[in-house]
């Protein structure tokens, strides 16, 4: 790996325990190696069960891999050398907590909050401010829409400021104005900081936008079938352009490629 590669997955294979009653499991993903650099966006998109959710779980250390290993800045991945922030599907809001409580979640965990000190506090309402949530400082999730929990959600990832950001099908739940809403809010947060960011996602459209690199995977089982190297990535400019229209028509015909060569290796349904 090179030196500036911040999450390497050499030969990854992890195998969930066999249900009672089946036989030797097939691997949720099978000698996956991949790199992504530091302070780049890497998508991976790719059919349902293919390992996407397996993969970011295997960088957060939440499960052990069968086969090969996980590197984050070059050691091996433990969740206490290097700052993770993980964003589940569902934004992962406590309901009891506040707006307030839910964003300063991860960094009171890590020892990263100061309550009073004018500095952290400065930051948490500039945060909030950029992110138009500072009115629901004492709400609760509840009382908020899809899109502003998704927002709070990426106030807490992004107030942690950590080595590396998981995003599973973080957009997933919202409407289409709103999805591209947060792909603009993610992405302006993203070129102050540049996390290091693995992006799950099903829209080839948001792997374009915001991926400099797009992986995309095939199932059964899951593995890796191209790796692109998208130049429009993470430019807010070029949404609606001709350039990313043709390399939006490009990346799904391979899609659909590579979900027909799936189908034909495996004699299975390749979904989409
Ligand atoms: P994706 O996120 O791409 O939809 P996942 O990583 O969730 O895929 O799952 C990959 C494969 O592993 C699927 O076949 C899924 O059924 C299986 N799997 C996921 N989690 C578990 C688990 N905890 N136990 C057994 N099998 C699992
Ligand atoms: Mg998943």
């Amino acid at each position: 790996m090179h030196t500036n590669d911040m999450i390497a997955f050499e030969h990854l294979t992890v195998r969930y325990p066999a249900a009672k009653g089946q036989n030797k499991p097939m691997a949720a993903v099978e000698d996956v190696s991949l790199t992504v650099p530091q302070g780049t966006v890497c998508a991976i998109i790719g059919p349902s069960g293919c390992g996407k959710s397996t993969l970011l779980k295997a960088v957060a250390g939440l499960i052990e891999p069968s086969a090969g290993r996980v590197r984050l800045a070059g050691r091996a991945a433990d969740p206490k050398s290097a700052c993770i922030g993980f964003m589940p599907q569902n934004y992962g809001l406590l309901p009891w907590q506040t707006v307030r409580g839910n964003i300063l979640l991860g960094c009171r965990i890590r020892g990263l909050w100061h309550e009073g000190r004018a500095a952290d506090e400065e930051r948490l309402q500039k945060l909030m401010a950029e992110l138009h949530i500072e009115e629901f400082s004492a709400r609760y999730p509840r009382e908020l829409s899809g899109g502003q929990q998704q927002r709070v959600s990426l106030a807490r990832a992004f107030l942690l400021r950590p080595d590396i950001l998981l995003m599973d099908e973080p957009f997933s739940a919202l409407d289409a104005i709103t999805r591209e809403e947060m792909q603009d809010v993610f992405l302006k947060l993203w070129q102050q900081e540049h996390i290091t960011t693995l992006l799950v996602t099903h829209y080839v459209e948001e792997a374009l936008y915001l991926g400099q690199h797009i992986v995309v995977m095939g199932a059964h089982p899951g593995h890796i079938a191209r790796i692109i190297e998208n130049p429009l990535g993470g430019r807010a400019e070029v949404r609606g352009t001709q350039e990313f229209f043709e390399m939006g028509r490009g990346l799904r015909e391979e899609i659909r490629r590579i979900s027909r060569e799936n189908t034909e290796n495996t004699g299975k349904e390749g979904q989409a």
